[in-house]
């Protein structure tokens, strides 16, 4: 959504940077200044001919709000329709938390940041996004099989959800609303990136030809469940010398180095399955020593087919926040953002549906 990325912008602005046709743009436009979302701000004179209108984002009105809900905690955001932060909050929860816990503490969490509206724009919440660490089916909502969980069984986590907060709800893995939100962020600029999340563990997702790559299994680009020590440390996974189970026995001994290198291998080996020319990654392993990780994933890459000049790297950082003592959970905030993108998201390319992808349903649109 390429309004919400520059101030403002004409027609053909974001014609170019959307991929869409001036036409659908127009569209779309229309649409959006009827909602009362986009507004027209003045007129650009350019070099020859008619003046261009110059169109901005309301971002004051409509907010969502994001939820991650980790392993010892709930962190959560609300977001302006530019996917600004505007206020953060964190939520502990018990070890080995139930799904009713889990739903409680999300509800909560959710009243929290809803509630304390004092500002006289009104905006409407348009729905509340949540990223768990998986497994879960995104198109169904059931999650299963959680280790951390006390009940194995099957939860559809989406459906209860839903009932419970009694608003638009959506849901996917946290890796992949990080990735979402590198992707809101970047725009056009997005290339084929594998991103790497390092968060008391090794989460990996693709992004390529413009949209996250899920598999077939939704488990495509977890590189931290490529073995790299056969007959190694047990896995969550139930294998044994993955990535993950390397590097968290290494952060248990201590071995920051050799954490370090553990997911350097990874990254290497599944670049050379995917050959992507990025790799972003964040989380709080990494913030925690961003010197070893680098070193080691540079060195690694080195010895690549392709050498270590090929590939960008980028580090993920949290937003500047309201609250010092609480910044934005990047994946809360892509939790958010996959709300505003299910409501109001613009395909990044030509030839899909835009009535899908944009909500509620065209009343009348002037074509202008
Ligand atoms: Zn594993």
């Amino acid at each position: 959504m390429t309004l919400a990325i520059v101030d403002q912008a004409e027609r053909a602005e974001l014609a170019a940077g959307t991929g869409l046709t001036p036409q659908a743009v127009s569209k779309i436009l229309a649409r959006l200044i009827d909602d009362g979302l986009v507004e027209e701000v003045g007129r650009r004179q350019g070099a020859r001919g008619k003046p261009a209108t110059l169109y901005r984002l309301r971002s004051e009105k409509a907010h969502a709000i994001g939820i991650h809900a980790g392993r010892t905690d709930i962190k959560g955001v609300r977001v302006d329709l530019g996917g600004n932060v505007l206020d953060t909050i964190a939520t502990p929860m018990p070890a080995q938390f139930t799904p009713a816990q889990l739903i409680d503490g999300i509800a909560s969490t959710v009243e929290k940041l809803v509630s304390p509206q004092s500002d006289s724009t009104n905006p409407e919440i348009v729905g509340v996004g949540v990223a768990l660490p998986g497994p879960v089916d995104r198109t169904t909502g059931v999650v299963q099989g959680f280790r951390w969980w006390r009940d194995p069984a099957a939860t559809p986590l989406l459906d209860a959800l839903t009932h419970r907060l009694g608003r638009h709800t959506v849901m996917d893995l946290s890796i992949n609303a990080a990735l979402e939100l590198t992707a809101w962020q970047r725009g056009d600029q997005m290339t084929d990136t594998l991103y790497a999340l390092l968060d008391r563990g090794v989460g990996g997702a693709l992004w390529i030809g413009g949209r996250l790559h899920r598999g077939a299994h939704m488990s495509a680009g977890e590189f931290g469940h490529l073995v790299i020590e056969a007959g190694g440390p047990e896995c969550e996974c139930g294998r044994r010398g993955c990535v993950e189970a390397v590097q968290q026995r290494a952060l248990a001994e201590g071995d920051i180095a050799r954490a370090a290198a553990a997911v350097a291998t990874g990254i290497a080996n599944a670049l050379h399955i995917v050959d992507v020319p990025g790799v972003v990654w964040s989380g709080s392993d990494l913030e925690a020593h961003p010197e070893a990780y680098a070193a080691a994933l540079a060195a690694e890459l080195q010895r690549t087919l392709a050498g270590g000049a090929a590939y960008t790297i980028h580090r993920a950082v949290p937003a500047e926040v309201p609250h010092e003592d609480c910044p934005a959970d990047l994946v809360a905030t892509g939790a958010a953002v996959m709300v505003l993108e299910s409501v109001y998201g613009i395909p990044a390319r030509p030839g899909e549906s835009l009535d899908q992808s944009l909500t509620p349903e065209p009343a009348e649109i002037t074509s202008r």
